[in-house]
């Protein structure tokens, strides 16, 4: 049962010589404990309008350079019955941190939505307990909120105006009121060491966080990180790899930004301990609109073309589509 300290994750993370060793064993820990079925989750993007000043995002408030857009609660809905009907059985609602959508708003999706038969991700950010108690009794089974970074100090360098603790506090929230709670971080951040990604690890482990989403950081022209070095593919891997290893049957993603990084990144990342893929379910004329950083890998497809494709290149390595919900350990 492999349960490694920060030193040894630290060394891993340092040491390249067995990367292939590495990614082997997540690979089978994956098949051991979660079996061959990757799980499709619809992702809707429905607001790129953001309040927060996250200095890697390409939503931040500051940017003027982008083109704002919310859709509204029937259009989403919409979206979702489009994604239910060629066959996804999870949809993931993000968007930025949008006051728009209150409490009220939120619930009314969250119900109509939940008529469908699916279960229900919210990616929406810092909310109140009560927003978070509101959106569970109204039918929300999960909910993805990355800590980004546990180094205080690269959080608070990164963040503006924005509090750590908060942060924790949600993600502790979350899992008190009983939803699959999904965290993660960014890899690549400037300034940032692998010893912090090993403590990025550690948390994870400690929070018993039922998702995992690892990806790594892209450098947006329209943010104060203009001109930096992007996120490394392959330790954005390893970390994802060490994380199945030590958290075993938790749904991880392979994540567009491994995408956009690397051309088949995705299959490399589901051949290396991920299980699960979110492709994008919003309206054609939004998808491009909601750019975190640049270059994301989004289809040109309709959805259920999208979806007919992905099958094809999942029976290609060997694994097949979930039919189920696909909550933690199925
Ligand atoms: N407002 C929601 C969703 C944020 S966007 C929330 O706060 O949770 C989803 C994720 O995109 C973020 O958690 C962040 O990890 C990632 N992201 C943002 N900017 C990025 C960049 N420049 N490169 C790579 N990933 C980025």
């Amino acid at each position: 049962m492999p349960m490694f300290t920060k030193k040894e994750i630290t060394d891993i993370l340092k040491d390249n010589t067995q990367n292939t060793e590495l990614f082997r064993l997540a690979d089978r820990i994956r098949q051991e404990n979660v079996g061959d079925e990757i799980h499709l989750r619809g992702l809707i993007e429905f607001s790129n309008i953001c309040h927060c000043t996250c200095k890697y995002c390409g939503l931040r408030v500051a940017n003027k350079n982008i083109e704002r857009y919310r859709l509204a609660p029937d259009d989403i809905i919409l979206c979702a019955k489009n994604a239910v009907n060629a066959g996804y059985k999870t949809i993931v609602l993000q968007s930025g941190e949008d006051i728009f959508y209150s409490k009220d708003i939120m619930c009314k999706i969250i119900s109509e939505i939940k008529n469908l038969d699916v279960a229900l991700t919210l990616s929406i950010g810092e909310r109140s307990f009560k927003d978070y108690k509101a959106f569970k009794a109204a039918g929300a089974d999960r909910y993805l909120l990355r800590i980004e970074t546990t180094d205080t100090n690269l959080y608070k360098k990164m963040h503006p105006n924005m509090d750590f603790k908060n942060r924790l506090n949600c993600l502790y929230n979350l899992k008190e009121l009983g939803y699959e709670t999904g965290c993660g971080s960014l890899i690549g951040l400037p300034d940032q060491t692998l010893e912090s990604i090993a403590c990025d690890i550690l948390f994870f482990k400690e929070l018993n966080a039922d998702m995992i989403g690892i990806g790594p950081f892209i450098a947006h022209p329209d943010t104060p990180l203009i001109g930096t070095k992007n996120g490394d593919f392959t330790l954005a891997l390893k970390a994802m790899a060490i994380t199945r290893i030590m958290l075993k049957n938790i749904n991880i993603p392979a994540t567009t930004a491994m995408e956009t990084l690397k051309p088949n990144g995705r299959t490399i990342a589901l051949q290396s301990g991920a299980n699960v893929i979110m492709p994008n379910v919003t309206t054609k004329e939004c998808r491009k609109k909601y750019e975190i950083y640049p270059g994301k890998a989004t289809p040109d497809e309709d959805v259920r073309e999208y979806r007919n494709s992905l099958e094809e290149k999942i029976k290609s390595i060997g694994r097949m589509v979930s039919k189920g919900h696909g909550f933690r350990g199925q």
